[in-house]
């Protein structure tokens, strides 16, 4: 067996014993003669699995009691539209920042179902970056504050959450888990799991309870996050694989710390940006007090460079490190499971590439 180095922003790197685990469980579940893949999901081998995964989140947010823990289908997109649906009500104006593409198509969606106000906006700028607390221009009143704590394609990450009267609702798709922050000051946060949380299939939901009962009547049953608190995200048949995989990540991360899982991110990342750093060959995106912990973009002088520095990565065995289409340059995705050896020998092979190409 050989495994490469996997860069994908997502679907992205595993812990290798977690997916160890998985292989050993897969064809019979805890003695139950079956795959987890193929119990019932009210049968008692799957609710042990869904009651922990809702148990080890809430440990490692330190969740207080007005806030539940959600698994959703349809990913970090479907939660675009919902957040407007259930919140932004006739008359009321909801607060987006635009940092990116991401939080672009939030701001998309929720123009769809509702008034928008923009409360800061440097989406296209080059150095990329997020909005400054001190730069928000806030609606009083205003139904909610939407944020994207990372931007995924430009690699630009919000270090310090705004302190807003407002309910904040983040998208943290691509740093859910990453470091410690308050989770409980948040009203909502979401997360697609295929970044940093486990296979796709769902998005991690964080909600304020209270806030669900905004939701107009004539919201469809599947689209109200109450209906989700209220079974407990057993409405409907949960993707159950995805849940026991995001499980198992849980008990993972709880076994690393997430202090010293942080660190250790930080310390991933300070290598990358030291190497980019380094000379004149290599140029960051995003301006320095926002350069993500999750996704280091850089650029080299000319695309037939970068396209030239990818091929031979990936001869190498650096898999996924081609920026995203909508941008272009190198963008090298480095969630928690993304071993530390990884980022040295990348760091090798960009000494190696300036060397024989600067
Ligand atoms: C990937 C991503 C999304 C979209 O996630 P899907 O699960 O594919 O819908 C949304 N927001 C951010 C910040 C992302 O990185």
């Amino acid at each position: 067996m050989s495994r490469v180095f996997n860069f994908s922003a997502g679907p992205a790197v595993l812990p290798l014993e977690v997916l160890e685990e998985i292989q050993r469980d897969l064809l019979d579940y805890a003695g139950s003669g079956m795959s987890i893949m193929e119990s019932s999901h009210r049968g008692k081998e799957y609710s042990a699995v869904h009651e922990e995964a809702v148990a080890n989140t809430k440990e490692l947010l330190q969740l207080d009691d007005n806030h539940s823990v959600l698994f959703m289908q349809g990913g970090a997109s479907t939660q675009f539209p919902l957040i407007p649906m259930n919140f932004l009500g006739a008359g009321q104006t909801a607060d987006y920042t635009n940092s990116g593409a991401w939080a672009g198509k939030a701001i998309k969606e929720a123009k769809l179902i509702g008034n928008v106000n923009i409360a800061a906006d440097c989406g296209k700028e080059i150095p990329t970056r997020v909005p400054s607390e001190s730069e928000l221009n806030l609606t009083p009143g205003a139904a909610y504050l939407h944020i994207t704590s990372n931007e995924t394609i430009s690699g630009a990450q919000w270090k310090s959450f705004p302190k807003t009267e407002a309910p904040l609702i983040a998208d943290m798709s691509s740093d859910m888990l990453s470091r410690p922050f308050d989770a409980n000051a948040f009203g909502l946060i979401y997360a697609g799991s295929q970044k940093n949380l486990g296979p796709a299939g769902m998005a991690l939901v964080i909600i304020r309870n209270d806030l669900a009962d905004r939701v107009p009547e004539n919201t469809p049953t599947m689209f109200k996050y109450k209906t989700h608190i209220d079974a407990n995200s057993l409405f409907n048949t949960c993707p159950t694989f995805t849940i026991y995989t995001y499980m198992l990540v849980t008990r993972w991360i709880k076994k690393m710390g997430i202090d010293a899982l942080y660190k250790q991110n930080v310390d991933k990342a300070a290598k990358l940006y030291a190497a980019i750093d380094a000379g004149d060959f290599y140029k960051g995106t995003a301006v320095l007090e926002c350069r993500s912990d999750m996704n280091i973009t850089w650029r080299l002088p000319t695309e037939a460079l970068e396209a030239q520095f990818i091929a031979e990565a990936t001869k190498q065995d650096l898999k996924g490190l081609k920026g995203h289409r909508s941008v272009g340059g190198i963008r090298a995705s480095i969630y928690n499971a993304f071993p530390t050896a990884g980022i040295d020998t990348l760091v090798s092979f960009m000494q190696e590439f300036e060397r024989t190409n600067g």
